[in-house]
């Protein structure tokens, strides 16, 4: 249609990595514009976000732990999935009203990248979410696709590749070739859970209840997943739950590295699982072209190496792990024209 060719050139594409922990959206031509966590501030109790729908991601994060009875901070997304529709959909509707700048009248083009582990009733919620916050049409692409694309593995090729993108709450293993996921698992533990470790640690090493954010910076800051060369500590407040005053420890990098390890296990058995069920002329690939890690969890100390020696493997992390996947939306927005057709259609999904 003429009318919707023109709107066409009226508003700006969009690739939206709508991830657990943070939301990236990239424009078309542009690379990315917006990048920030998926937390939202609600009135409690109800769908109504603070501040005239305005207090979405930085403003919303930094309340999250520190909010009065009245204000709930939430992440709509927690577990890998969407956990409550109406937030996100109002925090999707912010972001894209955000990136797009402009008036709502002008409705562009999504490219959503959602977890490969996603029902069908889920994604039918994205689209939907993604529509009434102003989008024209909407295609869904699996996040480790677009991880891989954006790191620039020659996704294409009859060559096995390996992605892991380990996010806030969801961690994807995929192996990749000729333009298809040939093998895959989600598993619904990664970054949040490693904080939940730290938490639980805390309490029960030094009876120190800590907070979700505190935790995170501990990870951030000192965890490790393989021995460092130099080893690490940082002092650590919380509230004692034996005195009930606040109180500060110090932790070593060691303890923090021995509480990460459960979940971490879990991990390195879902990616063995999966080079397991890797049809063996790819599998024989991979020993060239190892495993690349995407996502937040990448960024962990020393994961590489601890998988590197989990699975035999070459193990490299992508040059900017925390945009990888909206990179690879930019990428797919680019040849949008091309490949529109064969994204996931919206309308034929559920
Ligand atoms: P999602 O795609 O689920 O939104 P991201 O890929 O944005 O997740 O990654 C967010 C996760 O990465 C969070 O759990 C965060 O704590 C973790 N993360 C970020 N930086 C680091 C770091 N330097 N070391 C370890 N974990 C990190
Ligand atoms: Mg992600």
């Amino acid at each position: 249609m003429i009318f919707d060719r023109l709107l066409g050139l009226l508003s700006k594409d969009l690739g939206i990595d709508l991830g657990t922990a943070n939301t990236l959206v990239c424009a078309r031509g542009e690379g990315i514009i917006l990048s920030e966590p998926s937390v939202v501030a609600v009135k409690r109790g109800t769908n109504k976000v603070l501040m005239n729908g305005e207090a979405v991601g930085e403003r919303a994060k930094q309340m999250l732990g520190r909010t009065p009875g009245s204000i709930e901070a939430v992440r709509p997304m927690k577990n890998g999935v969407i956990a409550d529709f109406e937030i996100t959909e109002a925090m999707l509707s912010y972001f894209i009203r955000k990136a797009h700048g402009r008036s709502r009248f002008i409705h562009p083009r999504v490219i959503v990248a959602v977890p490969s582990g996603i029902t069908t009733v889920e994604k039918r919620a994205v689209i939907n979410s993604a529509e009434r916050a102003g989008a024209r049409e909407v295609r869904l692409i699996k996040e480790p696709m677009a991880a891989a694309i954006g790191c620039g593995l020659p996704v294409t090729e009859p060559k096995g590749s390996m992605i892991v993108d380990i996010g806030g709450g969801t961690a994807e293993v995929a192996v990749i070739s000729l333009s298809d996921i040939v093998q895959s698992s989600s598993l619904r533990i990664a970054g949040d859970e490693l904080n939940d470790a730290i938490v639980k640690h805390m309490k029960e090493v030094y009876n120190l209840q800590i907070g979700e954010q505190t935790a995170e910076r501990v990870k951030i800051e000192i965890g490790s997943a393989y021995a460092l060369e130099e080893e690490l500590s940082k002092e650590v407040r919380g509230m004692d739950t034996l005195a009930n005053l606040p109180r500060t420890v110090t932790v070593r990098s060691e303890e923090i590295r021995e509480a990460l390890s459960g979940p971490l296990e879990q991990i390195v058995r879902c990616i063995k699982g999966t080079l397991e069920g890797t049809p063996p002329e790819l599998a024989a690939d991979l020993i060239e072209s190892g495993i690349t890690l995407a996502g937040g969890g990448a960024l962990l100390r020393g994961l590489d190496k601890m998988l590197a020696r989990e699975t035999g493997l070459p193990v490299r992390r992508a040059e900017d792990p925390l945009t990888a996947v909206a990179r690879g939306t930019g990428v797919v927005l680019d040849q949008i024209d091309t490949l529109w057709a064969v994204l996931e259609d919206g309308r034929e999904v559920g």
